[in-house]
């Protein structure tokens, strides 16, 4: 961070504040002694999500935030828990310092921590940007977490009727066939 002033690089911070999307920090230059304005922001907005289809989009957080609340809507999640595993996702994002990353590799950021979180959140999440094959690996995902389910953990024995209300993945598969083949990218 160089002054604005006299190209020194070492400054001081004298004052630091959240400004909600950035951290905005007053500097005072050790050489000059002149004070500057420093504003820090996630990079964020440069990262690039590469689609399926290979089109590249910008990332929008507000849009993880949607599918995300929307995968945990009405679930019985501590307060907070969800702006938590977001927080954290995107901290990954942002700290792997890439320029670009598959849609397919943040579902799987976000499936990993749903899968910790709530099951039904992960099925819901799951069923929609998971690239299930077919419907036997789906029934493999759902069989799975049910033989994991411990003891007592206060799950209803109706969990799964849950996902009647969700896209179904059947349909899914038929949408996406209309698209040109490709080769094959998305091991299991
Ligand atoms: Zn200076």
């Amino acid at each position: 961070m160089y002054c604005p002033f006299c190209d020194e690089s070492s400054s001081k911070v004298i004052d630091s504040r959240d400004s909600g999307d950035g951290i905005r920090r007053r500097r005072e230059c050790l050489a000059c002694a002149r004070r500057f304005t420093t504003y820090e922001r996630v990079q964020m907005r440069a990262l690039m999500v590469v689609k399926r289809d290979e089109r590249r989009e910008e990332f929008v957080r507000d849009k993880l935030w949607a599918s995300v609340t929307k995968a945990c809507a009405k679930r019985p999640l501590p307060l907070g828990s969800i702006e938590k595993a977001l927080e954290e996702i995107e901290s990954d994002l942002s700290d792997s310092g890439r320029a670009e990353i598959t849609s397919k590799d943040i579902g799987e950021l976000v499936m990993d921590r749903l899968k910790v979180m709530d099951r039904v959140a992960y099925i819901r999440y799951a069923s929609v940007y998971r690239d299930f094959r077919d419907i036997e690996s789906f029934k493999q995902e759902i069989e799975a977490l049910i033989e994991n389910r411990e003891p007592g953990d206060g799950v209803p024995e109706n969990q799964l009727s849950l996902l009647e209300d969700e896209t179904p993945p059947i349909r899914r598969r038929r949408r996406r066939g209309r698209r040109p083949k490709r080769p094959q990218a998305n091991p299991a």
